[in-house]
């Protein structure tokens, strides 16, 4: 197969037509429509199509995802959700829990994801680390088409000696709940000290309970600095910060800003996410991603990029760099970009402008990783006005 493709045609956010020549897996060069070498190389028509760098997703709950059918709403609001969730494991097999993961990653894959950081449950019933193991062997089955990292998200009563082993079977990333815990800060403790043992990433659910006196993304910005922790961290959620005064929000923006963290907003139909704004113009580079894939905590996810993008409420092009280079930031990855020398991992979509396309939401896609085109979905329209 050659390793070389020209995308002809493609409009690129900023309006221009490009024809783009991808090779050895990054783009290689982008030339104006009138070029005299453009079919120089095998091609792919993409008028009519938006070129996007490719998102990523930096946080989602694959061991979750496709649950909502069989578990049923919790009219109790996000704890009930966890507590029904928590009492699963006995209704699902492990055939279940590969089957639901494949199909949550092929969804994903399809709508132009090409990173995925996934937060999984460990702990529970007799094979405490199951979602893990299975997610490593796909992995595996998916290493052409995406990038997946896990993160072992342990309960507050899972012991170190299981946090640990998530790690020897695949983790990649400790995460983790502390404010379940009886006493919130201890348990921050305790999961930065593993993480710094396992010498792995932390990535965190804080403030997400609705409660603004508790401030836990300040507590770990200052354990970070007296801890030394060189590692990346990441703080996700945080919907407490939109109950804060400006003051008390500017100072914890101050806070982040300082402590290099990188944040995660979850914003969705639930009221999840959190003052994006404040954030960016601080200068932290917020990332956003979808969280639940109908599952106990929202029954509608879409595993959607652009989705996710167009609920950040942002402009264009900021809510893209939130689903795309900002994602791809907090998996370590370098960022993507449409300019020579940027890793070949590109989304095509029908649409003329990046507006319209979160406007739309367009099915039409066509998905490139390292260069090569990994999914197409191309949906047929019937329209009948008369007989
Ligand atoms: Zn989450």
């Amino acid at each position: 197969m050659s390793d070389t493709i020209t995308l002809s045609g493609a409009t690129l956010p900023d309006g221009r037509t490009r024809d783009v020549v991808l090779r050895n897996g990054r783009i290689s060069v982008l030339r104006g429509p009138d070029h005299p070498y453009q079919r120089a190389f095998a091609g792919l028509d993409l008028a009519g199509y938006l070129l996007l760098p490719a998102p990523a997703e930096p946080h989602v709950h694959l061991d979750r995802a496709l649950t909502w059918q069989p578990v049923g709403s919790d009219p109790d609001g996000r704890d009930g959700a966890i507590r029904s969730w928590r009492v699963r494991p006995a209704r699902y097999g492990l055939g279940d829990l590969r089957r639901r993961s494949r199909e949550a990653l092929r969804t994903l894959t399809a709508r132009g994801v090409t990173a995925v950081r996934t937060h999984l449950d460990i702990g529970d019933g007799r094979v405490p680390l199951r979602a893990v193991e299975v997610m490593a062997e796909l992995r595996a089955e998916f290493h052409r088409v995406l990038d997946l990292q896990i993160v072992a998200m342990p309960a507050p009563g899972t012991t170190d000696r299981t946090i640990v082993d998530a790690v020897s079977a695949g983790a990649r990333v400790i995460g983790g709940r502390p404010r379940l815990a009886p006493d919130c800060r201890q348990e921050t403790r305790r999961l930065l000290r593993l993480a710094d043992r396992a010498e792995v990433a932390l990535d965190l659910h804080l403030d997400d309970g609705f409660d603004p006196r508790m401030l836990a993304v300040g507590d770990l910005a200052r354990l970070l600095r007296a801890s030394g922790f060189g590692r990346p961290v990441t703080a996700s959620h945080l919907a407490n910060l939109n109950r804060l005064s400006p003051s008390a929000l500017g100072r914890v923006t101050e806070t982040i800003a300082a402590s290099r963290m990188r944040v995660v907003a979850l914003p969705s139909p639930r009221g999840c996410g959190l003052p994006m704004r404040a954030l960016l113009a601080a200068g932290v580079p917020v990332a956003a991603g979808g969280d639940h894939l109908r599952d106990t905590g929202h029954p509608m996810g879409r595993a959607d990029p652009l989705a996710t993008a167009a609920a950040t409420g942002l402009a264009p092009d900021r809510a893209w760099a939130a689903v795309a280079g900002h994602a791809r930031a907090v998996l370590g990855l370098e960022s993507g970009g449409l300019e020579p020398g940027a890793p070949a991992d590109l989304l095509a979509v029908r649409a003329t402008s990046l507006a319209e396309a979160l406007r739309t939401l367009p099915e039409d896609r066509i998905v490139i990783k390292s260069g090569h085109v990994i999914a197409r979905t191309a949906p047929t329209r019937k329209v009948r006005v008369a007989a």
